[in-house]
């Protein structure tokens, strides 16, 4: 599970993030010290903060760690721990300063989103909610007048770094909580705003433990995401699950690999049970295209349509096609292709077309891939009728992540993504026919 907490400096969103995530026995991410790390970086290499090309060209050589000691975190640049001075007020100014160039936040975005895969986490930050986790389980949104913020801020200061706070007046620190806002509010990339699903609480008046409260409250109330299909989606799911346990001793492996959001599901085409295999082993509502020929059949028409399925005209060209699809997995759906385009006559994999490629590259999303056997004995293609009573068993394996092609050239990504999804599912292959032992790759 991911819960973001975004919201501007001085809402105490690292306190009540961190003791959230304590409490929840999750990791902790406080993503604004790694623009603090970073503006470290810059002013330890005498670059001017303002020259974005220079500052730009630095980020790729930043090499960032944390570690726990004695359960505090650590931040780490190269070798150096630089927790404590990444706090002070040329750090704040600086990293609201460098955090407004596009290449800065790409290399960290993605470092971001490589923390999150595999761990239930609790990130805090200013696009969390809104362009690096829109899919997060749970987002909230911390708001708190200027003044309280800017008088909060002073507190820590004067706290923290005694020597250098002499003579400091709060109204100094307002002029750079309110700067500090403007900077994070107006950027054109990434702007601070509330996502439109976040859940915003004022913390103006509230304590530390009554804000952690209400989020403990909202968490608790989050659905596993089985609960959050809708109803008829859900009752199609069960029975369909029913029919293919009972006919076909359905088993799936590798669930762990999926991820809540938007996300391709691949897998090898073989049969007309596909579709309905596939969807009923994703425990999240999936979608998929069909002709339109398909929903004027009475009944199957109405069942399709449950199940999430697109009608596609017949004269509609592939880009139209593809373009629905985008847009469904710019709105954090799930969508299964099968890339090989049709059905293989003799069961083995056949190579995968050119419009698969386009696609993922073109969402930027994460592609799952699946190997389904045993579809091929219960309904090949040469047959009308299906056989009852086999084995299938669906295998999904390890994501194959957009933003590693992200910095190649178009067609290089697309070509590479396409070997590595083809590779991927022989490997499943092999993985299920050399006994299944262990987690499928
Ligand atoms: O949250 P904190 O004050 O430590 O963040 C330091 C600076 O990093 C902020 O002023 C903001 O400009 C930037 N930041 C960001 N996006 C984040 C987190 C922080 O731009 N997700």
């Amino acid at each position: 599970m991911i819960i973001v907490i975004d919201g501007p400096s001085g809402t105490g969103k690292s306190t009540v993030a961190k003791e959230v995530a304590k409490r929840l026995g999750f990791v902790f991410f406080d993503t604004g010290a790694m623009y603090r790390c970073f503006a470290w970086k810059v002013l330890q290499e005498k670059i001017d903060p303002s020259d974005e090309v220079q500052v730009s060209s630095l980020v790729n050589l930043f090499d960032f760690t944390v570690k726990d000691v004695d359960g505090e975190k650590r931040y780490f640049v190269g070798q150096e721990d630089v927790t404590k001075n990444i706090r002070s007020r040329e750090i704040s100014s600086v990293s609201s300063q460098i955090s407004m160039y596009s290449q800065v936040r790409k290399a960290i975005v993605k470092k971001q989103r490589q923390f999150a895969r595999k761990v239930n986490a609790v990130f805090e930050g200013r696009d969390m909610g809104t362009v690096v986790f829109p899919n997060a389980d749970l987002k909230i949104f911390l708001t708190a007048d200027p003044v309280i913020r800017a008088e909060r801020r002073y507190q820590e200061l004067i706290g923290k770094f005694p020597d250098f706070s002499e003579g400091l007046t709060k109204e100094e620190i307002l002029q750079e909580v309110l700067k500090r806002d403007e900077n994070d509010t107006t950027r054109s990339i990434s702007p601070l705003k509330q996502a439109p699903d976040a859940i915003l609480i004022d913390t103006s008046e509230l304590s530390i433990f009554d804000v952690v409260d209400k989020i403990l409250q909202l968490q608790a109330q989050v659905k596993p995401i089985f609960f959050r299909m809708k109803t008829s989606y859900w009752l199609v799911y069960l029975l369909a699950r029913f029919f293919f346990k009972v006919f076909f001793r359905l088993k799936i492996h590798g669930l762990k690999h999926l991820r809540p959001g938007a996300g391709i599901l691949i897998a090898n085409h073989t049969s007309f049970y596909d579709p309905p295999v596939l969807s009923i082993s994703c425990p999240e509502e999936v979608h998929f295209m069909a002709r339109e020929s398909l929903f004027r059949i009475p009944l199957l028409g109405r069942l399709i349509h449950v199940l999430n399925t697109h009608p596609v005209s017949q004269d509609a060209g592939d880009m139209a096609v593809l373009k629905k699809m985008v847009e469904l997995l710019q709105n954090q759906k799930k969508i299964i292709v099968f890339p090989e385009g049709k059905r293989s006559i003799d069961g083995n994999i056949q190579p995968f077309q050119r419009g698969f490629g386009f696609l993922a590259i073109k969402a930027k999303c994460p592609v799952y891939p699946a190997y389904l056997h045993g579809v091929f004995e219960a309904w090949p293609p040469s047959r009308k009728f299906p056989r009852f009573f086999g084995k299938i068993t669906c295998t999904f394996g390890s994501p194959i992540e957009w933003d590693e092609f992200e910095d190649l050239p178009r067609k290089e990504a697309e070509q590479l993504l396409i070997e590595k999804s083809l590779q991927s599912i022989e490997n499943l292959k092999k993985w299920y026919q050399g006994g299944s032992v262990g987690d499928p790759p």
